[in-house]
């Protein structure tokens, strides 16, 4: 029924092999359920038959310390929220410097959604949010019956443009969600300014942005009011599905806690550990926003690998930024002199003399086996957005403009070297060009 076409490793779909066992199947990308990469949706779905075989967009980077942590996690009996939760949980504190609350959750979305509830934003409120992201950032605010209120994007980092935020406070105005577009910080000085000023919450939504500095410190750490990092399967920590609430706010932390949990005033855990006593209460009603320990088991080693993985997302936003500079593209740009861009995301635009369409460029990087993404058709563009909020294009030139020219090429730390030249050379070859090499 669905038509969703999942590649198995040597480039053919999965259903063509029927004596395949589950256990064998690896499924590069893993790409299924979220961010709009998904295969025949934003993602381009691959043509099998091309040689060699087919470069996926994304893929996860696990090594064996992740798959023995995750046995030794199910020969321990303790699947769900635990021992390996709490750690993750203190690892990441300590990895943003300490001094910080972190909330492990089933998913970024899950996250900011406990953010916003636990900072009381509900009906009547709005939250300002960047019309140039993923659903998730605003789908949140819609969640506690608040409104979104969106703003264009800077035409360089396609990052919240902070001149336009002031424009759009009004008496109602109670929380900020930037989002670090690709992996590149926002301008938090600026955006931290501008909350103090009307007195609003700052809530980052930091889904790319690991491991992002911004002014020498590592987003997280910054003083926001919470911060929110996705471990979905294409971000640069991936435990498949799962997030990580930061907060500085003890009360934020509290709160959050106890709504992850179905609004249960102790966790599961904590009433193991003293005594398997099984008196609890119910405060609130709650969520089911817990991460479990399998996903932490993966978590708690690719965090240990996160620096390595990172210096060859670099390498190879490097390797782009040298060997695409001669193609009418324009290039993504670096993170300031002595911070960090993540590179989750190698966005590139096609300028105006190109000669070729974004869709065209997409069709001849999948000719060519090659998947790319798009990030993202803006918010204001779907039906759901534009018709609740009454969004029109005209109000988001910036976004629009981008998101026509806008193709999201492969990076990630499994690509080979052969690879990332075969991505470079596809590029020239779709835009007629010497290879340039
Ligand atoms: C991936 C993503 C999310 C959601 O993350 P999940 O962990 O899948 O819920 C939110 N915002 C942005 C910008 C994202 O890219």
């Amino acid at each position: 029924m669905g038509k969703r076409v999942r590649i198995g490793d040597n480039g053919r779909p999965l259903a063509d092999r029927r004596t395949r066992t589950l256990r064998k199947t690896s499924f590069p990308g893993g790409i299924d359920a979220s961010d709009g990469d998904v295969p025949g949706h934003c993602t381009r779905a691959l043509d099998p038959g091309s040689h060699p075989a087919p470069l996926p967009f994304a893929r996860p980077d696990i090594g064996e310390d992740e798959i023995a942590e995750v046995v030794s996690c199910l020969r321990s009996g303790w699947l769900g929220t635990g021992p390996r939760c709490a750690q993750f949980e203190a690892d990441f504190a300590t990895h943003l410097g300490g001094d910080v609350a972190c909330i492990s959750v089933n998913s970024a979305t899950a996250g900011l959604h406990l953010a916003v509830e636990a900072f009381g934003i509900g009906p009547g409120d709005e939250v300002i949010v960047p019309v140039h992201t993923f659903t998730a950032t605003a789908e949140v605010v819609r969640y506690v019956g608040a409104d979104p209120v969106f703003v264009d994007v800077e035409p360089g980092s396609l990052n919240i443009d902070v001149s336009k935020i002031e424009a759009a406070v009004t008496p109602r105005t109670r929380a900020i969600i930037p989002v670090h577009y690709a992996g590149l910080a926002c301008d938090m000085a600026a955006i931290l300014k501008i909350a103090r000023r009307h007195d609003l919450r700052v809530i980052e939504d930091a889904a790319h942005a690991l491991p992002t500095t911004f002014n020498g410190t590592r987003i997280g750490a910054l003083g926001s009011d919470a911060t929110v990092f996705s471990f979905y399967v294409t971000k640069t920590l991936a435990t498949g599905e799962g997030g990580m609430l930061v907060t500085r706010n003890a009360e934020v932390a509290k709160r959050a806690k106890v709504m992850r949990l179905h609004g249960i005033n102790r966790d599961v855990f904590d009433r193991y550990r003293t005594g398997g006593n099984w008196y609890y209460e119910v405060i609130a009603p709650g969520f089911k926003y817990n991460l479990t320990d399998m996903a932490a088991a993966i978590g708690l080693h690719q965090l240990r690998r996160l620096n390595e993985m990172h210096r060859r997302r670099q390498q190879i936003a490097e390797a782009y930024l040298a060997r695409l500079a001669d193609l009418p593209l324009r290039l993504p740009l670096r993170a300031r002199a002595g911070d960090l861009h993540s590179w989750h995301l190698f966005p590139v635009r096609l300028t105006e003399g190109a000669g070729l369409s974004r869709d065209a460029l997409v069709d001849s990087l999948a000719a060519a086996g090659i998947g790319t993404s798009v990030h993202y058709m803006p918010l204001h563009l779907h039906p759901y957005w534009r018709d609740s909020c009454h969004l029109a294009p005209e109000g988001f030139p910036v976004s629009t403009a981008a998101y026509e020219a806008l193709v999201s090429l492969p990076i990630y730390s499994k690509m080979t070297d052969e690879d990332v030249d075969r991505v470079i050379a596809a590029c020239h070859d779709a835009l007629g060009r010497e290879t340039g090499r």
